[in-house]
């Protein structure tokens, strides 16, 4: 019968294979066993079938029988299956062993924000401008190819902050000073001395935090004094801003009346009046400085305040006093005039001619102000000086009239 034998035979290679598995089968055998069972293929018979699912149960058992016998010989250390437990930000996760930082799922999920940059004052000025966030493992900075182990505590961390860096800077002290008496010639008598602190600001906020000084200023003193001995009963007139047309119109008044007088003129403008410059020296007026260009001198810096002062004198042939601008001095402004040797010259009788152009009242401001030692201010120049060209000749006659004498700054000065 041929069925009887075909099943000797089949039984026959179907244990001689097992025998084959025994003496040391690869694992492969166990994988062509595994797609045994699921193979579902169609025979030509019932009977053939029957033999197919018989042979497919003998090598489902031989697989397992190898399966364990490979878990035996590896032992516990091949980590076949095992897994472990960790909470990562508060969630318990399952991984794998030998499983790093790095490999962990979810990683993206904490929170790793950087921290911020703050000014010195703690306020945030650069969201992100800190230091990196990391994670944690048990409380410690982990690295990413670090092992995790059972039972560990993986947290996100958010970057410390980072305080904006702070930025020196030095910075002069002004120099102080004081003014000792009374009286329209200003003398500078010790000058004061810058000083320098440092100061440290935030650099970016720019907020202050501190200041130190690394020298103090040293105080000045200017002394102001009339310039006119006690009991000589003598006044000077002055005229500023010049000249002008109306310079012209003064000078044949002065020599009409026999008297000197002293100009503050504009640099600039005097030298494009060269000839009158020289007539009124000549005529026995004195000339004096009022800058080159009539500029507000406490704002400017050295080197602008230093040509101000030379330029305007040299415009003039020369200067022993000098009138600032718009009345305006500071202790730079007399230690430079005093580095040229010149004095600073106010006024003790202001006309204001220059804002009420009304003879009669340029007049009486002088009578009503004016004491021996007297330096009376008008103006020859910057405007229509018609008014105190009208009023020049009753001024003199009245100080006349009432014993004054008439000098220049430079003559009140000597006495
Ligand atoms: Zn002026």
């Amino acid at each position: 019968m041929t069925g009887a034998g075909e099943d000797a035979i089949t039984k026959t290679a179907a244990e001689s294979a097992a025998a084959q598995a025994a003496t040391g089968a690869v694992p492969d055998a166990v994988a062509g066993a595994a797609m045994e069972v699921t193979e579902d293929r169609p025979g030509p018979d019932y009977g053939a079938r029957r033999r197919d699912a018989r042979r497919t149960v003998r090598r489902q058992r031989l697989a397992v029988v190898i399966f364990a016998l490979l878990m035996v010989l590896a032992g516990p250390a091949s980590g076949l299956g095992a897994s472990e437990f960790v909470s990562v930000d508060g969630v318990v996760a399952q991984i794998g062993r030998d499983t790093t930082l790095a490999q962990l799922t979810g990683l993206q999920d904490l929170s790793l924000q950087p921290g911020s940059t703050l000014d010195v004052t703690g306020d945030v000025i650069l969201p992100g401008g800190g230091a990196s966030g990391f994670v944690s493992v048990n409380g410690r900075p982990f690295p990413a190819i670090g092992v995790l182990h059972d039972g560990a505590t993986i947290v996100g961390r958010r970057g410390a902050d980072r305080t904006e860096r702070l930025r020196r800077e030095e910075k002069g002290i002004a120099p102080v000073w004081e003014t000792r008496g009374s009286g329209p010639v200003v003398t500078q008598v010790r000058e004061g001395k810058p000083g320098l602190e440092e100061r440290f600001r935030g650099e970016h906020s720019t907020a202050p935090v501190a200041a130190f000084v690394l020298r103090e200023a040293e105080v000045g003193l200017l002394e102001r004094t009339s310039a006119v001995p006690t009991g000589h009963k003598a006044v000077a007139l002055t005229f500023d801003d010049g000249p002008s047309e109306h310079t012209v119109e003064i000078l044949a008044i002065l020599e009409k009346k026999g008297v000197p007088a002293t100009f503050f003129w504009i640099g600039k403008v005097a030298a494009s009046y060269k000839s009158v410059t020289a007539n009124a020296r000549a005529a026995g007026h004195e000339i004096e400085n009022h800058t080159w260009g009539h500029a507000d001198l406490t704002k400017l810096g050295a080197d602008g305040l230093s040509a101000e002062i030379s330029r305007g004198a040299a415009a003039v042939g020369g200067a022993r006093f000098l009138r600032p601008p718009y009345g305006a001095y500071n202790a730079a402004v007399a230690a430079e005039a005093a580095r040229q040797g010149q004095r600073i010259a106010m006024w003790d009788v202001d006309t204001l001619d220059w804002k009420i152009r009304d003879a009669a009242s340029i007049a009486s401001r002088v009578k009503a102000a004016v004491k021996p030692g007297a330096v009376i201010l008008m103006h020859d120049g910057g405007g229509d000086r018609s008014q105190t060209v009208a009023a020049l000749p009753g001024i003199i006659d009245w100080l006349l009239m009432n014993g004054y004498s008439l000098t220049t700054l430079q003559g009140m000065s000597t006495g």
